[in-house]
């Protein structure tokens, strides 16, 4: 009999695991089912480049089905509990499936209520609609403040907003308004972004391009009828345009049933990745509680690791592997550039990579090889 492989969650974790294991085993040995609310994927660093005008929403998007290999069953409905202990999860319509082994792989959600004023003040790109919106406005705007930068812990992609920042700077200076346009940025450390030697070179493209750190601002609440941003530390700063990080949690299936901690990570294993106190539940992706940042690339190597230790546990065969927290992070700069920094576990010192060219058509050509060769799990 195959061994039943439950994922909830088809995003870049959920698929990119699936496809693996249907091409790492054959049908006898493992059925994969991949259960997710919405029958699209979005290639969500793509947002990033839909706000800036760069790309549509059919460059970044597909029907979930078509990004998944033959052999995995794709389930569309949303996953109202999961119940580790009785080994099963229950779907919205009140149909239960069982599982050998269950993986939850179901991201992050947007957290609107922990900053007052968010909704009404602030503009993102954690959404295609959102993304959209912030386009109009960076399209529009002829002189005033734009404030990018940091609103919510915990976010998914740590770079994104200082990727909004020069991208918005090229933006302005092709059409010709950026010396009537203040830019600042926004962090609640002392820097702009945290590990110290990759900060270094944001700091000196930040200078470079006139865009002014403002730290130890903790966003408080927005008054978006005034258009001023507030800090815990007291400080306010008036804008035109508010880009921040809409502050994220845990799905909401997490919090309904219970195995996450109080703003819904799930705790993992940090090599292994399977939920603490279970050995067959395991998480991945934006959904742990682990301590690297919520990316892409991250859930990319946990899958790899976890289709890999799945595969030795259904046939007995090879060699578990274990996940050592591996990142790579390329950040867009502007003008064709892009800088890059690599981090695991166990070092987080490496230097961040001066803007070059070679990292920007990394950066492009990954837009490209998501859907053929990452989602697909050939790399
Ligand atoms: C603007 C932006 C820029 C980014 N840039 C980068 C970058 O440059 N590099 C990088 O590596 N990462 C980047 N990321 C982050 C990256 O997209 C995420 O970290 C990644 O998608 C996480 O994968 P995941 O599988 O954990 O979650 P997701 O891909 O978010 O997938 C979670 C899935 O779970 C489903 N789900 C949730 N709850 C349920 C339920 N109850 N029932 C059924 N389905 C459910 C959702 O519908 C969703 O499809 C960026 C993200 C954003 C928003």
């Amino acid at each position: 009999m195959p061994r039943k492989v439950l994922i909830v969650g088809g995003g870049d974790g959920g698929t990119i695991l699936a496809n693996r294991l249907v091409k790492k085993l054959p049908a006898n040995q493992v059925e994969v089912e991949v259960i997710d609310k919405s029958d699209v994927h979005w290639y969500q660093p793509g947002y990033l480049f839909v706000a800036v005008g760069e790309a549509e929403a059919g460059d970044i998007s597909r029907k979930r089905p078509s990004t998944l290999r033959k052999g995995v069953k794709f389930t569309k409905a949303e996953v109202e509990r999961i119940d580790l202990d009785n080994r099963e999860v229950t779907l919205k319509d009140g149909s239960k499936k069982g599982y050998d082994y269950l993986v939850i792989a179901t991201g992050s959600t947007i957290n609107y209520e922990e900053i007052p004023g968010y909704k009404e003040g602030a503009d993102h790109i954690w959404t295609f609609e959102a993304a959209m919106k912030l386009r109009e406005k960076l399209f529009s705007i002829k002189e005033g403040k734009v404030v990018v930068g940091i609103g919510g812990l915990a976010y998914k992609c740590p770079v994104a907003p200082l990727e909004v920042a020069f991208l918005a700077d090229e933006l302005f200076r092709r059409r010709g308004v950026r010396d009537r346009i203040e830019m600042k940025y926004i962090s609640p450390i002392d820097r702009p972004y945290g590990p110290k030697l990759l900060n270094e070179v944001i700091e000196e493209e930040m200078k470079r391009r006139g865009i002014e750190p403002v730290t130890f601002f903790s966003v408080d609440y927005v008054d978006a009828e005034k258009k001023v941003v507030n800090s815990l530390e007291g400080d306010s700063l008036e804008y035109d345009i508010l880009v921040l990080t809409p502050p994220q949690k845990g799905a909401d299936v997490i919090f309904r049933s219970g195995i996450g901690d109080d703003e819904g990570w799930v705790s993992v294993d940090k090599h292994f990745l399977n939920v603490q106190g279970y050995d067959d539940a395991f998480a991945i992706g934006d959904a742990t509680a682990l301590p690297t940042p919520k990316t892409g690339v991250i859930a990319h190597f946990q899958a790899a690791t976890l289709a890999n230790n799945l595969a030795v546990e259904i046939t007995g065969e090879g060699i578990r592997e274990m996940f050592d927290g591996q990142s790579f992070c390329v950040i867009e700069t502007g003008f064709g550039k892009a800088s890059a920094q690599v981090s695991n576990y166990y070092n987080s010192t490496a230097p961040g990579l001066i803007p070059n060219w070679l990292l920007h058509a990394m950066k492009l050509a990954m837009n490209k090889m998501y859907w053929k060769c990452i989602l697909t799990g050939m790399i």
